[in-house]
């Protein structure tokens, strides 16, 4: 059984100059308290009191009260849609279970009345009060949703209007309990609420009887309010002070994304949350998880204290970097002189005494699980200082936030790093272009022309023939030697090389050189060549081979720039940095000064690839600078223009306490 419509909606119907007002749910528990409250503490005899409450977790709070009330009158109806063991009942009081669709479920409703008093509340949900609430999850912490429910209706203490209430809940009540019918009966007579359904309370209408101390009342009224006005200033501060955190989140990142220096962003975040917070010191570190120390890169400091830049922190013997690590959480010390995990390491007892740390607070920087530094803050004056939430949260957020700016920055390294590689590499592959289109194409048409001259005319002269196969030889050999020396430098380039590093005598690879050299350009009559070798001259320790190769190709170039009349020397002495410097100097056409790096450029040739004359492939020097980086050596150039000659010098790491004789 249960009934539909409205008990609001009746009143009003019967009571049409009632204005209906709209009461949000913590009103409403204040007024029905304080009305319950005046009930126990007037001396109202045999009050009839009728509650009705939406559901059975609502009564369930009252409870309490009505089992007080219960002592004061017989005359008591409690309404309710049950939930787990409501029913109804005539134990203390009479309780009125109705159906959960009843009209009554969306209604709040209480009624006093006593002879001399009289006072009720009639209300209904406002439809969608719930729904609305929901959309606005938790905009004000502290504010629970609860309460921001709306009602609508009615509440006086006109006698008249709480007379009809009255009547139209008892007539409800008659209806789920018919049992009870002489009691309401009896109320009826006693309240002069006529009969079921008639309007006889409307008699007293405008009548208020309210002859009895209703100080109670409002004091309670009133503390209900204050308690309500206390939430909500609890509230507001509360969004105050994450709208000022936010801000201040804001402004630190803001200021930290601003470069994409990663130096720049940790000095900036140290700066800013130091100032921020107003810490003594605030540090910020590169650290990775398996460190076993950390240098002190970056660091705001307030006057007066000293700094702690440049110094080394202990991180593998370190137990709040080893929380850090293990809890994947910052950690802070109120007081370094009674905290275990500071007093029990040496290590630490002793960065604090040194340092006048008092209180400490160490926060991670991750980013995607790995470990990328610390944030740390110290404070060094008295009293501890205690580490609120806020300033943990705040600096939780600026981690993050560095963390993302780091990543940020070094993505950006990379990317350039990305960018100049592949222009390198472009301007490899328009170099090599230009090269397969000359040095490529020309002699395989060469060598092509030659073949088919050979396979079509059986009947040349065999001297032709002779020359002509000659040719096309030499042009496959020069083919041959532009790929290896492309091959060679790419695979230097790319770090795909192995190194067999031993101790040589600078002596027999001046040899092997020469002897390479002259197997080769057995026909041309090279300069002189003279060798001057420092005496006691350590042992070097490179890789033979490619040693070799390096003496060979600046020997070569040497020839081949420098007419046969000329003079090539070659001189190895150690140097002020304990490497052995060799010099290959010629007395040939020389170098223009402002061309003295460019020549180590791939495929650079001061006639240009399309206009060569010489051989060579223009890798000659950028291989030989690979090489000889590769052994932490340098290379460089020298020369005092055209037709000055040059040199080429280059360093190689010397075997200590040798000598190569
Ligand atoms: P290449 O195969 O052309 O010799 P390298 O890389 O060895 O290639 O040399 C690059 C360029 O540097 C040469 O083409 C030449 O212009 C210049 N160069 C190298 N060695 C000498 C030298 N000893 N005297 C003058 N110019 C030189």
């Amino acid at each position: 059984m249960s009934i539909s419509t409205s008990v609001l909606s009746d009143l009003l119907k019967s009571l049409p100059y009632l204005r209906p007002q709209l009461y949000f749910k913590a009103s409403l528990t204040a007024l029905s308290h304080a009305m319950e409250d005046q009930v126990l503490a007037a001396t109202l005899f045999q009050p009839l009191v009728i509650a009705s409450f939406q559901r059975e977790r609502f009564y369930r709070q009252e409870a309490h009260r009505y089992q007080r009330l219960s002592q004061r009158s017989d005359q008591i109806y409690v309404l309710s849609a049950p939930e787990t063991d409501f029913t109804n009942s005539s134990e203390y009081y009479e309780k009125v279970a109705f159906e959960p669709e009843d009209g009554l479920s969306q209604e709040w409703h209480l009624v006093v009345i006593a002879d001399n008093y009289a006072t009720c509340l009639v209300c209904r949900e406002s439809l969608g009060s719930i729904a609305k609430n929901k959309q606005v999850p938790e905009i004000s912490p502290g504010l629970d949703t609860d309460t921001g429910r709306r009602f609508e209706g009615i509440w006086t203490s006109e006698r008249g209007v709480s007379l009809k209430a009255a009547q139209l809940l008892l007539d409800r009540i008659v209806v789920y309990r018919p049992v009870l019918a002489d009691k309401i009966e009896e109320a009826r007579q006693r309240f002069g609420l006529g009969e079921p359904r008639g309007n006889s309370g409307t008699a007293a209408l405008n009548e208020y009887a309210c002859d009895i101390d209703t100080d109670p009342f409002v004091q309670r009224l009133v503390t209900y309010l204050q308690a309500s006005q206390y939430k909500l200033h609890k509230a507001y501060r509360s969004i105050t002070a994450q709208a000022r955190k936010e801000r201040l989140v804001n402004s630190i990142s803001t200021a930290i994304r601003r470069s994409l220096d990663p130096r720049e962003v940790l000095n900036v975040a140290a700066q800013e949350l130091g100032q921020h917070l107003g810490t003594c010191r605030c540090l910020i570190y590169r650290a990775q998880a398996t460190d076993g120390q950390a240098i002190i890169e970056h660091e705001f400091l307030n006057p007066g204290i000293v700094s702690v830049r440049g110094q080394t922190w202990e991180l593998e013997n370190n137990p709040l970097f080893r929380e850090i690590i293990q809890e994947g959480e910052g950690v802070c010390v109120t007081d370094t002189l009674i905290d275990d995990r500071v007093t029990s390491s040496a290590a630490l007892s002793l960065i604090a005494k040194k340092f006048a740390i008092r209180s400490w607070l160490m926060e991670p920087v991750f980013y995607q699980g790995r470990l990328l530094g610390i944030v740390e803050l110290h404070y060094c004056r008295l009293p501890p200082h205690e580490w609120q939430s806020g300033e943990l949260d705040l600096v939780k957020a600026i981690a993050t936030q560095v963390g993302a700016a780091l990543i940020q920055a070094e993505a950006f390294a990379n990317l350039e790093e990305l960018n100049k590689q592949l222009e390198a590499l472009d301007r490899t592959r328009s170099n090599l272009i230009a090269i397969t289109g000359h040095e490529l194409r020309t002699p395989l048409s060469t060598i092509q022309v030659c073949l088919e001259s050979l396979a079509s005319e059986p009947d040349m002269p065999l001297e032709l023939q002779q020359v002509m196969l000659n040719t096309a030889l030499s042009d496959s050999e020069r083919m041959r030697k532009l790929v290896q020396d492309f091959l060679t430098l790419s695979n230097l380039e790319s770090g795909r090389v192995e190194w067999h590093s031993e101790s040589l005598s600078f002596q027999e690879c001046v040899d092997l050189a020469l002897s390479r050299l002259r197997s080769r350009s057995a026909e041309d009559k090279p300069p002189q060549i003279k060798i001057q070798i420092a005496e006691n001259l350590p042992l070097v320790r490179a890789d033979g081979d490619w040693l070799v190769e390096v003496l060979a190709k600046l020997i070569d170039n040497a020839c081949k720039f420098t007419p046969s009349s000329g003079q090539i020397t070659i001189e190895a002495a150690r140097n002020s940095h304990q490497m052995v410097e060799v010099t290959v100097a010629d007395t040939g056409r020389g170098i223009e000064p402002n061309r003295l790096e460019i020549v180590f450029d791939r495929f650079y040739q001061e006639e240009g690839a399309l206009r060569r004359t010489t051989g060579g492939t223009g890798l000659g020097l950028a291989i030989s600078r690979q090489i000889v980086n590769g052994w932490g050596g340098e290379i460089w150039a020298q020369s005092t223009g055209k037709d000055q000659g040059s040199q080429f010098h280059f360093t190689i790491p010397i075997v200590q306490g040798t000598t190569g004789d």
